[in-house]
């Protein structure tokens, strides 16, 4: 197989940079892209290609920026797509569909775009992985800095759910929390990354390759909906990377011909009220958020000043989508709504989607007639602490039948 060109491109000034680890432009501090020959990969890829391929990531190799030969692989991806009836029914919705993120290695959707970086920093000879994380890149960075045999480094907001610690730690990663919020830990990263030539911060000097990743959740669903796109697709949104690549996914499709025609799948975004720069931007009619300082439930979407977020105010923008936003209770109930109806146990930015979705169809956004995919993204087994005490055994009784059946009456009869 051969990988494409994996050069970067900038995408305002249009210059162009080998096979390097760059941040933004060395010229005008824009954006940077992955090249791809997409006639090439035209003629080289077809679905019976992608068939035969491994059940990760992976099998999409063609439209990713590193090699699949000697891959950080901890089998990410090719998670189940799930027809969700009985959510969609409580929704007043039609075809509904969820992209079950949680079933990823380290449990996010973060293995996806971790598993990309990694393997590029390898090619490009990185001895070390770092990267900032609201916690589960965290997690993911870790797993496959070991499996790779690398060195590690994490930071996080000292604030972070204490699971997202333990399952870092475990890894042999050395975890630095930082007395601060996302934005702050970020910007010591990059300050960090300036100096520390072998590092590879995933999402900073790798960020281009990082987030190609992403395109993985749309290539999926596409071939699990039978190589068709689906109508609408719901988002949550830290950065926006996820979101923009996801867009950036379905265009692809239509560009190297695994799907017919060009139609644009509506895009919409999911945040957390408690910090939900992206949508006060779309409702503001604005072209690049206003930080805002997170204060939220949701943590692994406590991104205050989004890196991607004018990027996905554009795909949000010019696909017809929207953005919703949701108070901690409302995400509190999503992620029970989700759990009681399709048995999917998904962490606080499941919630945040859910209790959106739930927003976007009451506003006719998101249409009954409309064959919509929700993505859930990371598990809910990490962030059981957003529950507190609420959520434990229904009684505490002795062993014994009659004990059973008062309970039972005291049920049926409640004082
Ligand atoms: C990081 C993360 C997101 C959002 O990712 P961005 O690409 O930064 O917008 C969504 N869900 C979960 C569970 C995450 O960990
Ligand atoms: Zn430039």
């Amino acid at each position: 197989m051969t990988s494409p060109t994996n050069g970067l491109r900038c995408r305002e000034c249009g210059r162009l940079f080998g096979s390097k680890a760059l941040y933004v432009c060395e010229w005008c501090f824009g954006p940077l892209e992955v090249v791809y020959d997409y006639d090439a990969v035209a003629r080289r890829v077809d679905h019976a290609r992608i068939a035969g391929g491994p059940p990760s990531i992976w099998r999409y190799a063609d439209l990713l920026p590193a090699d699949p030969v000697g891959a950080v692989d901890l089998g990410a991806g090719y998670t189940p797509l799930i027809r969700a009836d009985r959510l969609a029914a409580e929704l007043g919705l039609g075809e509904l569909w969820l992209k079950d993120d949680t079933r990823n290695p380290t449990g996010s959707f973060k293995d996806r775009v971790t598993s990309v970086a990694l393997t590029r920093a390898r090619e490009l000879g990185f001895k070390v992985a770092a990267c900032a994380s609201t916690g589960n890149l965290a997690n993911s960075v870790a797993a496959h800095a070991a499996r790779a045999g690398m060195e590690c480094y994490v930071f996080v907001p000292a604030d972070l759910e204490r699971t997202k610690i333990t399952t870092t730690a475990v890894f042999g990663a050395r975890v630095v929390a930082i007395d601060g919020v996302y934005d702050e830990v970020n910007r010591l990263c990059a300050e960090i990354a300036d100096e520390r030539d072998d590092w590879a911060f995933v999402n900073i000097n790798l960020r281009a390759y990082y987030a190609e990743g992403s395109k993985t959740v749309a290539f999926e669903v596409a071939e699990q909906l039978g190589w068709e796109l689906p109508d609408h697709v719901v988002v949550p949104i830290a950065s926006g990377s996820l979101l923009t690549k996801i867009d950036k996914g379905f265009s692809e499709l239509g560009l190297v011909g695994l799907v017919e025609g060009d139609r644009r799948v509506r895009i919409s975004g999911a945040q957390a009220a408690g910090c939900a720069p992206v949508a006060k931007a779309l409702a503001a009619g604005a072209e690049v958020p206003t930080p805002v300082r997170p204060d939220t439930i949701a943590k692994s979407l406590a991104i205050g000043s989004p890196a991607d977020g004018e990027a996905a105010l554009r795909a949000v923008r010019s696909s017809s989508g929207s953005i919703a936003a949701a108070t901690d209770a409302e995400i509190i109930d999503g992620i029970r709504l989700l759990a009681r109806t399709e048995g999917i146990f998904a962490e606080t930015a499941g919630g945040v989607t859910i209790a959106c979705l739930a927003i976007l169809a009451r506003e006719g956004v998101v249409r009954r007639d409309e064959r919509v995919v929700a993505c859930i993204t990371g598990t809910g087994l990490k962030t059981v602490e957003a529950f507190g005490d609420t959520l434990g055994a229904s009684a505490v009784i002795k062993p014994s039948f009659d004990a059973f059946t008062e309970l039972e009456e005291s049920w049926r009869n409640p004082k």
